[in-house]
């Protein structure tokens, strides 16, 4: 109970329905309208608040759902119990005129063992597909005294593994202008007392340099595992997107990585249907996906966005084309991610253990794969060794060593 609220499930009844929207995708929006609905049919009499990305930029069409009780923007976010309690119905702010990092008193989602701690908001990249500079607004960075101090807060009440996050984490410090950068953030994470692991989130390639990773390698906490958003393994696509690469100096990128750390897990989100993704630009895509090898890629179909470059580029891809190319690639991944982690079953590894369910114990590896083992609650949130037996079904099944 927190200011007079208490915290229910979604499914629950409630006074009030907060839902945090998201507006990646149609999709997303689609989803979020259809939450909106099922939120009011609940409990007619309660206070239904719209806020978040979807929020953001189309309170016009928000405005016309009669179930709705109050849009708020994504900067009103850490204020919505003011903003419920003086009945505001509308407050959207200019997220494009944001300069600074809106702390929210605190940014984390935790569990037990491990806390999603979010650095950055905002990106100034503008890729062709993308809405979310639109949502979110430009580069603001959290100051790293703060991240410090809630770090050390949420280790002294046990969790030992961070993620780091923000729109666009490579961005983290370009805001202060002082030469701040993101390794500068990491460099003091490490040196923070309970915490035992650092995992990177979603991350955009160009920021992994030799100079990067000579600091990077030295920080011992630092997971293996980076996902890098390659969007695309064809060069021709990726200009259209407006992405800041090409596929070789992506490639020469995952060889430092490779190099740097001989276990790292790869990951990485794939776009198929992209407009003008002719099939000889798709085979380009697959061959670099083949050669690179991926432990795990997130395929999405390509889906329009108003506002966007690319929703008003010619030839927009067939929805059956999409879905036949998505198939494949998933066919891939799951092909990767299989032949990656059969290379453990016989070995040891060091698992952080996060919960248990009927049969098993389970958490994961400093690369981030899943390992189970016989059920004993006394292994969560300790972190222990294990001899790897077998595969099944996308996780490692062992026992502690
Ligand atoms: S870098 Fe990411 S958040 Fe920024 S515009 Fe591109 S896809 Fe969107």
């Amino acid at each position: 109970m927190e200011n007079n609220y208490e915290i229910v499930d979604f499914d629950d009844f409630a006074d009030i329905y907060i839902i945090n929207t998201c507006t990646v995708t149609n999709m997303s929006d689609k989803k979020s309208r259809q939450i909106i609905r099922r939120a009011k049919h609940k409990n007619k009499n309660a206070i239904l608040v719209v806020v978040g990305c979807y929020a953001q930029i189309a309170k016009e069409k928000l405005e016309k759902i009669k179930e709705i009780d109050m849009v708020l923007g994504n900067n009103e976010k850490g204020n919505i119990v003011e903003c419920v309690e003086n009945y505001s119905k509308m407050l959207i702010t200019d997220v494009m005129n944001q300069k600074e990092f809106v702390e929210f008193g605190s940014t984390t989602y935790t569990d037990k063992t491990r806390a999603v701690i979010k650095v950055q908001d905002g990106c100034d990249r503008f890729c062709s597909y993308c809405v979310i500079p639109y949502a979110r607004g430009r580069v603001r960075s959290r100051k790293i005294k703060n991240v410090v101090e809630e770090i050390s807060c949420i280790a002294k009440n046990g969790i030992k593994e961070v993620v780091i996050t923000g729109i666009h984490i490579a961005s983290f410090g370009k805001d202060f202008k002082d030469g701040t950068s993101l390794i500068d953030l990491l460099e003091e994470i490490n040196k923070i007392e309970g915490i035992e692991r650092i995992r990177l989130g979603s991350i955009e390639p160009t920021i992994i340099t030799k100079e990067f990773l000579e600091r990077l390698t030295k920080l011992e906490k630092i997971c293996d595992h980076f996902h890098l958003s390659l969007q695309s393994g064809c060069d021709e696509t990726l200009k259209r997107m407006n992405r800041k690469y090409t596929t070789l100096e992506f490639e020469n990128i995952v060889n430092l990585l490779r190099n740097a750390y001989p276990e790292v897990a790869l990951t990485t989100d794939i776009i198929v249907g992209f407009p003008g993704e002719t099939e000889e630009e798709f085979n380009k895509t697959y061959e670099f996906l083949s050669k690179i090898k991926f432990m795990k890629m997130h395929i999405f179909k390509y889906s329009k966005r108003d506002g966007t470059k690319a929703a008003l580029m010619e030839n927009q891809i067939d929805g059956n084309i999409k879905e036949e190319r998505s198939n494949m690639l998933i066919e891939l991944s799951d092909k990767n991610e299989k032949e990656f982690m059969e290379k453990y079953i016989g070995k040891n590894t060091k698992v952080l253990f996060e919960q248990s369910n009927k049969d098993y114990t389970e958490g994961h590896t400093k690369n981030y794969i899943l390992v189970k083992v016989p059920k004993n609650s006394d292994l969560e949130n300790q972190i222990e060794n294990v001899k790897v037996l077998k595969l099944n079904e996308l996780a490692l099944e062992g026992e502690i060593n």
